[in-house]
Parts: C-alpha cells; structure tokens; sequence
C-alpha cells in the first residue's frame, strides 16, 4: 500500500464568513477509526495508523461534528472562526 497524503488539520468553509477548522492531536489518536466511519472522505488512517484529515469537504459538517464527539480519545478539535 502506498502512503496516504494528508495532514493532522484540515478547513472546511461551512456558511459565508464561518470557516470550521479540523484537528486531530496525533499524539492522543489511538486509531480507532472511528472518524473515518462517521466522516469518510473527511478522515483516513495513515501509514503510522494515526488519522488524517484528507478532504475536510468530503462531508456534510454534522457528520464531521459526529466525528469528533465520537473519537474515544478526544483527538480531534474543532473549531470556528
Ligand atoms: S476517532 Fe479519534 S482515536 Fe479514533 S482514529 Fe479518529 S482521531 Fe484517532
């Protein structure tokens, strides 16, 4: 398998002037993959087997939102400006 691109971080511009921004601590990620189940397309496991945020648009937020209340390790931040 080759390596997978994408970082810890990601940007989804949600509504005019809100931006959601996405990031998993991968020091605290277990790898799950419990991410990647609520957002596909949004997250992937990596090569070190940490998630990645690989398309912060590949989901409707809400799921991104799911996503983030259901990682066990309390990984992912979300925040928005
Ligand atoms: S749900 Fe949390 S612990 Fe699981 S892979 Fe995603 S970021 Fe890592």
């Amino acid at each position: 398998m080759g390596s997978r691109t994408g970082s810890g971080r990601g940007t989804l511009a949600t509504l005019p002037l809100v931006t959601l921004h996405i990031d998993v601590n991968r020091d605290a990620c277990m790898g799950s993959g419990n991410c990647q189940f609520w957002a596909p397309g949004v997250f992937e496991i990596d090569d070190d087997g940490i998630a990645v945020v690989v398309d912060a648009a590949a989901a409707p937020e809400d799921k991104i939102v799911l996503a983030a209340d259901g990682c066990p390790t309390k990984a992912i931040t979300l925040t928005r400006d």
